[in-house]
């Protein structure tokens, strides 16, 4: 059990969501599909017709724009009138896990390798949204794995971990799926997930306690079973 790789902070934010520009941005390939396409449209801007005659997905906008309403503000001043347009947008990229498969981003990175020592990737920063309130969670995966003939590309096991990231979750059932992709993908000896994440829904409400972090591991196979390789694990991720 000596060969393993550590590969720190390998979150990559490959959807190149940035909005920078223009503010559009397109969904490579097919990842829309399991959606009703929002409605795009930008008039184009003739001097006359500033850009609040842009539109992302009117539907959602308009929810947006009633929540805004509902909380007693005026989503016709200044700061807000864009506002829905940017929450359709995010909310969109936030969720994009829902539409996007683990075999998508694997993009066939498995290869044959006759190594069966532990393949070790800590620190993967995440960003999810609880389902419960809806507010952000994060922090970081550390994804382990003993092959059994494969291995995947290392920066695969981020992307996967952002695939279930990118919904709404809890951190239990996040840390388990990630585990289970990885039984289906390589049919490893073992895998282990252990995430670490802070709750904005514990901080800024509730029982308001900022410095409290969840801490969930999912177990199969030899880990589960081998109290050592466990350990060695644990371990390995602390530091
Ligand atoms: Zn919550």
């Amino acid at each position: 059990m000596s060969k393993y790789a550590v590969v720190k902070q390998l979150h990559v934010d490959e959807e190149g969501n940035g909005g920078a520009s223009s503010g559009w941005y397109a969904h490579s390939g097919e990842e829309r599909n399991q959606r009703p396409a929002p409605t795009m449209r930008l008039e184009t801007a003739s001097e006359n017709e500033p850009d609040e005659f842009e539109s992302y997905d009117p539907a959602f906008e308009a929810l947006v724009r009633e929540m805004i309403e509902r909380l007693g503000e005026d989503p016709e001043r200044e700061g807000l009138v864009r506002t829905p347009m940017r929450v359709a947008k995010s909310m969109d990229f936030l969720t994009s896990g829902y539409r996007t498969t683990v075999d998508e981003v694997l993009n066939d990175a498995i290869f044959d390798e006759d190594i069966d020592d532990m393949v070790l990737v800590k620190d993967i920063e995440f960003y999810s949204m609880c389902e419960h309130h809806m507010l952000p969670f994060y922090g970081k995966a550390h994804v382990a794995y003993i092959p059994n003939g494969k291995i995947i590309g290392l920066s695969k096991l981020a992307r996967i971990v952002d695939v279930f990231a990118r919904r709404l979750q809890v951190q239990e059932r996040l840390t388990g799926q990630v585990a289970e992709a990885l039984v289906d993908l390589l049919e490893p000896k073992g895998v282990a997930v252990v995430t670490n994440a802070s709750h904005f829904c514990m901080m800024m409400r509730g029982v308001q306690k900022q410095g409290s972090t969840t801490t969930t591991a999912a177990f199969r196979g030899s880990f589960k079973v081998d109290e050592s390789l466990r350990q060695q694990f644990l371990d390995m991720i602390k530091g």
